[in-house]
């Protein structure tokens, strides 16, 4: 006789994902999803978990990763699968897999490499149905949600050239979104701050945002500017949601340069009043002071146009050279110069790919200049040019009070924006980003309850995706479970040594399945593809 549980759940505390208080009670699973729910469940079970002196939350939605390469070829993303992340939202910053034409196919792998990492397989997927038919056949350990990322899809239609579009070339592109959202894309992800976001002007943006909302999806963005530029660029991103009808999701959230510190308050006032007058806007953080990006990202924007062939020989011509020094120096208009924000010794080496330059990695930029015997700048240079561009920073951005205020608005959800590449030194956050919210703003800084912070991590990211079967603890919804001991709960990875997996997190169940359970990794592909519900075509 069979049983009437496959797992059955005992004695949890049970924080549920709405936000509401905390209760005791069993979770009673059948298959992949989460059929009863109370107090000393009646029934049989195939496994029981005593959960005594643990809390159950819903598996953690991550609202921003670069986990995609990741996650098709390697079937799980273990630093996230450790912090009790059964979710990944990728296709962030406007950077991803597809669509991409033949064409194009080296440049946009080369150019996605910095972020998403290296693939010696073929990225053929013209179309984003022709990608997720892909994901959806691919065994996963984790459940994956995609948005289209705008870089793949302005470059499958006119490539990486500095102009506007042509209408033509806007319809092309019309034609790539809708496909996309018919093949289950969350939304749109913008990257302007990246080639070629960056180049991308409004009018053109809100024709594609259109086609997004008219879908129901959101579009989400890395905007232009988060440091002198992030007022003007919340307005900009706030218009488009008008303008297109269309909701809107400002990625990793964050107030860049010493001398805007402060300036959270009135972003987040900026937010509200846009919400207050119905529009549907939302964000996410990462509980760091400290950002992480690629080093072409240091260089003024004229450097990148064209690719990374054509940056590189710029920065072979002793001319050019100059020019941007100069730049670095004294700034360009419209241009978020980091290296002017936190000056040299704020920008750290987090990891290069050959083997001579290791010893720069977690140096300064003031440290790799003594080294390498040669002026900050030319040092800057130099490293580009060994690493083809492929070194990653992390840049002293951010203050904690603007951090705090973020991660306190109700329509703030986490996003760890980690960097998954093999080797070197990652942004801790790609470790600790949810036990560490957890660890300190709840337990250490009782800066908000667990039933609140729950919520961001779960059922906040959920409604924001439209992934209706998750999020939440009730029966009906999928069994994704992390169980945790409140008082250990914690990450472990600092900047030194950020490949340290997190404390305190007991077991993970993707889709009713026990895939990290007794400290362990297990073989069970339980995850899917997410596809977003309630469309409004
Ligand atoms: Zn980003």
């Amino acid at each position: 006789m069979s049983s009437r549980y496959t797992v059955l759940i005992r004695n949890a505390r049970i924080v549920d994902g709405t936000g509401a208080p905390a209760f005791s009670g069993d979770i009673g699973i059948a298959g992949s999803h989460i059929v009863a729910l109370g107090r000393q469940l009646e029934g049989d079970a195939e496994q029981v978990i005593n959960a005594s002196g643990l809390t159950v939350a819903p598996g953690f939605i991550d609202a921003h990763t670069h986990d995609d390469l990741v996650v098709l070829r390697q079937s799980v993303v273990p630093p996230k699968l450790y912090q009790g992340v059964t979710s990944l939202v990728i296709g962030n910053c406007g950077f991803g897999m597809a669509p991409v034409v033949q064409e194009h196919e080296a440049a946009v792998k080369t150019y996605s490499s910095a972020i998403l990492g290296e693939d010696s397989l073929p990225w053929n997927w013209p179309t984003v149905g022709a990608y997720l038919e892909t994901m959806r056949s691919t065994a996963l350990k984790q459940h994956v949600c995609s948005l289209l990322p705008h870089g793949p899809l302005r470059v499958a239609v006119m490539g990486y050239g500095q102009r506007q579009a042509t209408e033509r070339e806007i319809q092309a592109q019309e034609a790539l979104v809708e496909e996309a959202m018919q093949a289950g894309s969350a939304g749109l992800s913008l990257g302007l701050m990246y080639v070629p976001g960056m180049y991308t002007p409004a009018s053109e943006l809100t024709r594609l945002a259109r086609v997004v909302g008219r879908y129901g999806g959101v579009v989400t963005s890395h905007m232009r500017g988060e440091g002198d530029h992030l007022f003007a660029s919340i307005a900009e991103m706030l218009e488009l949601g008008e303008k297109a009808d269309v909701a809107i999701h400002i990625s990793h959230l964050k107030v860049c340069g010493r001398h805007n510190w402060g300036g959270m308050e009135r972003a987040l006032e900026m937010i509200t009043a846009a919400r207050a007058r119905g529009l549907d806007v939302s964000i996410d953080m990462y509980p760091y002071t400290n950002g992480s990006t690629t080093i072409l990202q240091l260089l003024p924007p004229w450097v990148l146009d064209g690719g990374i062939e054509r940056t590189l020989e710029r920065l072979r011509d002793p001319s050019s050279r100059r020019r941007v020094s100069l730049d670095l120096q004294t700034g360009v208009e419209g241009w978020e110069n980091q290296i002017g924000y936190i000056g040299w010794e704020g920008v750290r080496i987090a990891s290069v790919q050959s083997e001579g330059y290791k010893g720069l990695e977690e140096k300064n930029m003031l440290e790799v200049a003594d080294l390498l015997q040669l002026a900050p700048d030319e040092a800057l240079f130099e490293l580009i040019l060994h690493e083809r561009g492929k070194v990653t920073v992390l840049l002293q951005l951010m203050s904690r009070a603007d951090i705090d205020r973020a991660a306190l608005a109700p329509f703030a959800m986490l996003g760890s924006d980690g960097i998954p590449l093999p080797g070197g030194r990652p942004h801790p956050r790609l470790y600790g980003t949810f036990p560490r919210f957890l660890a300190r703003y709840v337990r250490e800084r009782k800066l908000l309850s667990l039933e609140e912070a729950i919520h961001k991590l779960t059922l906040l990211p959920a409604r924001r995706f439209r992934l209706s079967e998750h999020g939440e603890i009730a029966p009906g919804k999928v069994a994704d479970l992390v169980l945790f001991d409140e008082e250990a709960i914690s990450d472990t990875a600092t900047y030194n040594e950020p490949r340290r997996y997190p404390v305190g997190i007991e077991a993970v169940l993707v889709a009713g399945r026990p895939v990290l359970w007794q400290g362990q990794e297990h073989a069970i592909y339980a995850g899917r593809l997410l596809t977003p519900e309630r469309m409004k075509i």
